[in-house]
């Protein structure tokens, strides 16, 4: 048995570890304090990663072929590739270096070889097409900093921040947005509690009452689709009381007289005028707004059949305001229906008093691709069966919503059927 040091590759704080090794077998993970800027520090997934890597969630372990029904056999890496090369030359030969793409996926980014691999094969078959989950699914983040511009100078230290805000993020969960300079991902509740023992004030904007919330100086829970007014109104009032940053904005800011012009409409009354016709249904079918969430024991579908996970989560619940579920007539635990304009899925109702009233919330990436029937044997529920592909797309990139559905619930039966 040895101890060797390693690091958890499944988000970007990249914590380090010590593995213990017996025999060429993981026996156990431990966070390794000597090699981390925050200390020792492991999260769920990063202590399950041992039977991940043991093989608990069935991992592919070699290569395998689709057969003509369908079927899979397995094949050697070898001859995959002599395969995969033949058909490649052929596409290439027939249509061109275009016609060839790389997709990468989230767990690519945490994988230096694969970054320099899949640029070097693109460059040497003449093709520019390299595409990931931020140009697929995330592109409408690239596209606003284009049209906004972003601060070049990166991301600062939480060390140094006097006023933290963060929106529709949850950290404690996610460790992404805050603390977010390099080195400071991990271990967020003993970065935000230093932080707040120096000094620091935190808005939280999030229509549920996240852990991350714990440390706020204020929690701002806006019906999901209602930030946007909301900061209309705040650069409103900076802008009117000449309270922003002047000498900040005559270095760094163009266009402020269009900003002042676009946000002119938007003072506090207005925002809270338009909070209150949010609040009201705009379709009486829909009564309630679906936003999904991140849980700390899995990463997408990643570690939903590690242990703990699946004991805490054998479903997503669907999670909703006590006064919601007994206004619906809901049993905890009971099945219910959400239905969207576009989409039906069957759930298992989770009484929250972190919501906020009006809002349901799931974790994506739970149940099977068709949507689901009977959540307990398929795994869950499938959020996305109540997006829309072709209807209500995001205006900037065209991504099907993802928050803010307009839904309906109601009780029914473990086979779906409404009661
Ligand atoms: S925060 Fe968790 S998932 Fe992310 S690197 Fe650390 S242990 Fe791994």
């Amino acid at each position: 048995m040895h101890k060797t040091k390693s690091f958890c590759r499944n988000c970007g704080a990249l914590c380090s570890m010590e593995l213990t090794v017996d025999d060429g077998k993981i026996v156990a993970v431990t966070g390794d304090g000597t090699a981390s800027p925050y200390g020792a520090y492991l999260c769920p997934k990063g202590l399950a990663s041992m039977e991940f890597h043991n093989g608990a969630e069935n991992r592919l372990l070699g290569s395998l072929k689709r057969g003509p029904n369908g079927d899979f056999a397995e094949i050697g890496a070898e001859r995959a590739l002599d395969e995969i090369a033949a058909r490649l030359k052929a596409l290439i030969a027939e249509h061109g270096p275009r016609s060839v793409a790389v997709f990468h996926g989230t767990g690519a980014y945490h994988n230096v070889l694969a970054g320099l691999l899949e640029k070097s094969f693109l460059a040497a078959i003449g093709s520019p097409n390299l595409f990931s989950t931020m140009t697929i699914d995330q592109s409408a983040k690239w596209v606003t900093w284009g049209r906004m511009g972003t601060m070049a100078s990166g991301k600062p230290s939480i060390r140094d921040i006097d006023l933290g805000v963060i929106v529709g993020n949850n950290p404690l969960g996610s460790h992404q947005t805050m603390p977010f300079a390099p080195g400071e991902c991990g271990a967020p509740a003993r970065a935000l509690a230093e932080a707040k023992a120096r000094g620091m004030r935190l808005i939280v904007v999030d229509p549920r009452r996240t852990e991350t919330a714990r440390f706020a100086d204020l929690l701002i829970q806006p019906l999901p689709g209602q930030d946007a007014a909301l900061f209309a109104a705040i650069a409103h009032i900076l802008l009117r009381d000449g309270t922003c940053n002047a000498a900040f904005c005559a270095r760094f800011v163009t266009q402020l007289d269009a900003l002042r012009r676009a946000v002119a409409p938007f003072t506090p009354e207005f925002a809270a005028e338009l909070g209150r016709l949010l609040a009201e249904p705009p379709d009486r079918r829909f009564g309630y707004r679906l936003t999904v969430r991140r849980v700390l024991e899995a990463m997408n579908s990643a570690y939903l059949g590690a242990r703990r996970t699946a004991r805490k989560y054998p479903v997503n619940w669907v999670h909703m305001h006590p006064d919601d579920v007994l206004k619906e007539g809901i049993a905890e635990g009971a099945a219910i229906e959400l239905r969207s304009a576009t989409g039906r899925v069957i759930g298992v109702a989770k009484a929250e008093d972190r919501m906020r009233r009006g809002v349901v919330s799931m974790t994506h990436m739970f149940g099977t691709l068709e949507p689901s029937t009977d959540p307990w044997t398929q795994g869950g529920s499938n959020a996305g069966a109540l997006t829309s592909l072709e209807r209500g797309l995001e205006p900037i990139n065209f991504m099907p919503r993802f928050s803010g559905i307009p839904i309906d619930i109601r009780p029914c039966d473990g086979a779906g059927t409404p009661s």
